[in-house]
């Protein structure tokens, strides 16, 4: 069977989570044939991060300057259907859940994401953030497909043929792409690296609820996160949100404070060493999960947590 996987590269080094995929999309070709798909705005002779596949296609074009999931995803089915391609897979991640659900609606396919084990048509797949396993059986004659990310080992490659095309992209396809940075409201510490969070809920109250957590997180060089009930309500970016939706994060220490901790939120925090939460409900699910717990008001525990630490640090 002929497989094809899509891969992620920034400047021709292709990411963990893509090797992964190929790597599983590799267990599934028997003798057939392994292809890998790299998109790109300029010719790539070689890339860094052997991938398990006999030819790396790149896929060159314009659009491809900045990040344009359905351009990539045109550019994939496009392929697909060259190579004859009966499985199709992507990493697991943001972008590449994204990019290959775009190729289901383009080809028509299902699309089972997260995947950890592949079969035939049968499919093992994380869902709901990691708390439970679906076993699936997929009919289609193409398995479309994303890899769990650090689900599975990837296996190195020796070097890939590389061989370059150039996609036939519809306007729709390019309408459809990041034009803009701005950076993020963390105040320069990154929620992925940093080694403390001070993370907020709809008990924060509105935007201006989180002076007192922006006061502290400044204090501890932590950045600032947020759950869900707080992008929805339009007080923080989804830049800052926590969890199955937002970003999966492993500081040190998470401070949540009138945070409920909804499955949906504790996937994002599940990994940090430490959790302090600050609730006004001592039966909130999050105490189950907390190593240390403060019951009361945020807006006196949060303040009063800023002014001991000022005082600590002058005497
Ligand atoms: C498909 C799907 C994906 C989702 N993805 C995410 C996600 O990525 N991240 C996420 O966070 N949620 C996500 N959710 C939403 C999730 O289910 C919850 O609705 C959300 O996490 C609740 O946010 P919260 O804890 O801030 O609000 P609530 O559940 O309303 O909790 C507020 C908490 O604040 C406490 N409180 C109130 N006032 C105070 C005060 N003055 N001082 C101290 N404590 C106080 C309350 O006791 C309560 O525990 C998702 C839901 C779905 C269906």
């Amino acid at each position: 069977m002929t497989v094809l996987t899509y891969l992620e590269h920034a400047d021709g080094t292709v990411d963990e989570p893509s090797l992964q995929a190929a790597t599983l999309a590799r267990s599934l070709a028997g003798d057939g044939a392994a292809h890998a798909m790299v998109a790109s705005n300029r010719l790539l002779q070689r890339l860094d991060g052997a991938a398990p596949v006999d030819t790396v296609h790149v896929a060159v074009h314009d659009a491809f300057a900045s990040y344009a999931p359905r351009a990539v995803a045109e550019a994939i089915a496009e392929l697909a259907g060259t190579l004859g391609a009966t499985v199709v897979a992507g990493p697991g991640t943001e972008r590449g859940n994204e990019v290959l659900a775009h190729v289901g609606a383009l080809l028509d396919l299902p699309l089972a994401v997260n995947c950890v084990a592949v079969t035939g048509g049968d499919v093992t797949r994380v869902r709901w953030g990691g708390s439970l396993l679906e076993q699936a059986h997929v009919e289609e004659p193409t398995l479309l497909l994303t890899a769990q990310p650090h689900a599975l080992t990837a296996e190195a490659g020796a070097e890939a043929a590389v061989e370059t095309f150039t996609p036939a992209l519809s306007a729709a396809a390019l309408a459809l792409r990041v034009v803009e940075r701005v950076g993020t409201s963390t105040g320069g510490v990154s929620l992925d690296d940093a080694k403390v969070v001070v993370s907020g809920g709809r008990g924060a109250g509105s935007a201006e609820g989180f002076a007192s957590l922006e006061e502290l997180a400044g204090l501890l060089g932590a950045a600032v996160g947020c759950s869900r009930a707080v992008t929805m309500a339009g007080w923080r970016p989804h830049t800052d949100q926590v969890g199955q939706t937002g970003t999966k994060i492993s500081p040190e220490l998470y401070i949540a404070c009138g945070i409920s901790g909804a499955t949906q939120h504790m996937a994002g925090c599940k990994g940090a060493k430490r959790i302090l939460a600050i609730n006004a409900d001592r039966e909130a699910p999050i105490l189950q999960s907390a190593d240390y717990a403060v019951i009361g008001d945020l807006h006196e525990i949060v303040p009063a947590i800023s002014a001991a630490i000022r005082a600590a640090r002058s005497g």
